[in-house]
């Protein structure tokens, strides 16, 4: 023993046992850390109670008031003081703690917010005559009361924080608290869609403010469910968005999966649910993303809300107080059934367009500037067909005189046969090419717009995966081999890879330092710059890094490779070139978009072009 150690003196400090209220606000600090968990642990209560309505309302970002009333089964007036015990549950004997099918099981929520809140819990059992309250103040419950209420429960919390004043200074403006109760209640209500749902913030006055109204959804689970997404997350998102249903080895996963061109700019509209459990997991967030992997820009986000049900022994809830993680005894399967479902889903979607596009072109050429001083209406134009083109396609440009037929802004192609358009082609048929760029079709009942560079681009990259998929991609030999000068990193980067690169059709060998000659590329490819190509491959293996998995690093060179394959801008395509484009885009997967996240065509309704000239 050190001579020098602490001498055992007096002072030394004392163990003892915490007090129950003294325990209660220390777990409170898990399971309560702000307003919105409030929310989230009473609004599970009553869907445990199995409400079929849920009415929500708060003050003050739900530091002055959060009140919840539902009309489940409700609690025996004997029970009500065990229901406020901390560790106190009707939902689990505790005895399998990875069987578990309601929110709740901990029986810590009630007893954590009456210690840092003054707490009102009234409630009538299903068959009882009358209802009875509780109340709690700092831990201290009163006596049990008779209580007037019709039918289920209803939760008070009132001054939350107001015994733990240090708490009250993490939480923020009630304005930001405000959002988390709203985003908090969304999601559960996502989950459950055949619950109402109401959300009042009553800060002013008792009438309030309804930030959040969900009727009871009817109709098979799949539709309810896509009723309910659709009321919660916006017509917009739920048109242009694709089903998701895929089952494998026990796991199931379904919700609504949004088309690329729908993405957003931040990751703010990702729902992900499992068992019914609103959560953010990483594991899910990223398979999320992987199953668009090559549909979304970098800073392009997927919108999607997505279920996954598996059974209850394969994921454990218990290792996040608010549950807000879940462990997964084994992921990998989880992960791979989300990416390629998605996949499945996103590339059967391939021909659909956006109306998010559509409705943006309708914006832009509303917007356009009316020329200065003239009060001007556009008019039915005599031949709609064409004047309306001229609209989508020139809105800024004068109009030579109100009722001429101003020159049509393309090459007048020969117009194809009326019957083709009519064939019931989702693209339709061609009727003319704009700029040397765009296909201007026509469809049963819309006009349809196609980036003809960006389209062929994502074919020919299509038409690349599938080959490469299926073995080596056939390789045109050159008549003589080009020689490029790189840097001599970047040579011995490329050779390092010339084997897998000669599976994909390029085939290179070591040509002095800092030099490669090229004998070979993908035949789809045609005539092509073999320099600009090799230093789009490079840039496409630095960009994966080196710990992209191998599938995802050979997709980014074929990627690279599509462009230089592509339809040059400018050329002037014939009519059957351009349906064979149509054509071939509506058979292949993913045609929507080009190979960087942006859609290859649009659509305008005929309705929209109606109302664009105010025919509607
Ligand atoms: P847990 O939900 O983990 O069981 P809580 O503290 O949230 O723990 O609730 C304790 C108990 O109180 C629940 O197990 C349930 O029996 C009862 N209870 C709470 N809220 C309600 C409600 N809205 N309707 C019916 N019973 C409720
Ligand atoms: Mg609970």
């Amino acid at each position: 023993m050190n001579a020098a150690g602490p001498k055992i003196t007096s002072a030394l400090p004392a163990i003892r046992p915490l007090d129950e209220a003294a325990i209660n606000r220390i777990a409170a600090g898990e399971v309560i850390e702000r307003p919105a968990a409030a929310v989230k642990e009473l609004v599970e209560n009553a869907l445990d109670a199995g409400a079929r309505r849920v009415d929500i309302a708060f003050a003050d970002g739900g530091k002055t008031l959060i009140r919840v009333a539902d009309d489940g089964h409700g609690i025996a007036a004997a029970d009500l003081p065990l229901a406020l015990a901390r560790h106190a549950t009707s939902k689990t004997d505790g005895a399998d703690l990875l069987d578990i099918s309601s929110f709740g099981f901990r029986g810590e929520a009630l007893a954590s917010m009456a210690a840092v809140g003054r707490l009102r819990l009234a409630s009538r059992a299903a068959g009882s005559p009358e209802a009875a309250e509780i109340a709690v103040d700092a831990g201290r419950p009163g006596p049990v009361r008779p209580a007037a209420l019709g039918r289920g429960t209803v939760v008070e919390l009132r001054g939350l924080f107001h015994a733990t004043p240090a708490r009250l200074k993490f939480l923020r403006s009630d304005r930001a608290e405000a959002q988390a109760i709203h985003d908090t209640v969304r999601r559960l209500a996502m989950a459950a869609p055949r619950v109402a749902f109401s959300l009042r913030d009553v800060s002013g006055d008792e009438t309030g403010r309804t930030l959040l109204r969900a009727d009871a959804e009817t109709g098979d689970d799949t539709t309810a469910l896509h009723a309910r997404l659709a009321a919660l997350m916006g017509r917009e998102f739920a048109e242009n968005a694709v089903p998701v249903d895929a089952a494998h080895d026990g796991l199931r996963l379904h919700g609504l999966a949004g088309l690329p061109a729908a993405s957003r700019g931040a990751a703010v509209a990702q729902f992900l649910f499992v068992n019914g459990r609103p959560l953010r997991d990483r594991m899910l967030l990223g398979a999320l993303r992987a199953g668009y992997a090559d549909l979304l820009a970098r800073d392009r986000h997927p919108a999607a809300a997505l279920f996954l049900e598996c059974d209850p022994q394969r994921v454990d809830v218990n290792v996040h107080p608010a549950k807000a993680e879940v462990r997964f005894r084994e992921p990998g399967p989880v992960r791979g059934l989300v990416v390629a479902s998605l996949r499945h889903a996103l590339a059967s979607a391939g021909h659909r367009g956006t109306t998010v596009a559509s409705d943006f072109a309708l914006g832009a050429m509303r917007g356009a500037p009316a020329p200065a001083g003239a009060s001007w209406q556009p008019r039915p134009p005599s031949r709609p067909g064409v004047a309306s083109l001229h609209a989508a396609a020139a809105a800024q440009a004068p109009i030579p005189g109100l009722g001429e037929v101003p020159q049509a802004p393309f090459a007048a192609g020969p117009l194809t046969d009326e019957a083709e358009a009519a064939a019931g082609h989702p693209l339709g048929a061609a009727r003319a090419q704009l700029f040397g760029t765009y296909i201007v079709a026509q469809t049963d009942s819309a006009m349809v717009l196609v980036d003809a560079h960006a389209a062929h681009e994502r074919l020919v990259y299509e038409r690349l995966k599938a080959l490469a998929r299926g073995g080596p991609v056939p390789a045109q030999a050159l008549l003589v081999p080009e020689i490029v000068t790189l840097s001599e990193p970047e040579a011995a980067g490329l050779l390092a890879q010339a084997e897998a690169l000669a599976r994909l059709g390029l085939v290179l060998e070591p040509f002095g330092p800092g030099a490669v000659a090229v004998r070979a590329t993908p035949a789809l490819l045609g005539t092509l710059d073999a320099g600009a190509l090799l230093r789009d491959v490079l840039d496409a293996l630095a960009d994966s890094g080196d710990v992209a998995l191998l599938d995802a690093r050979i997709d980014a060179v074929l990627s690279r490779m599509a462009c230089h394959g592509s339809v040059r801008a400018g050329r002037q395509l014939r009519p059957e070139e351009m349906n064979a484009l149509l054509r071939e885009m509506e058979a292949t997967p993913r045609s929507a978009q080009c190979n960087h996240g942006r859609p290859t065509f649009v659509r305008l309704e005929r309705a929209d072009i109606e109302r664009l000239f105010g025919r509607r």
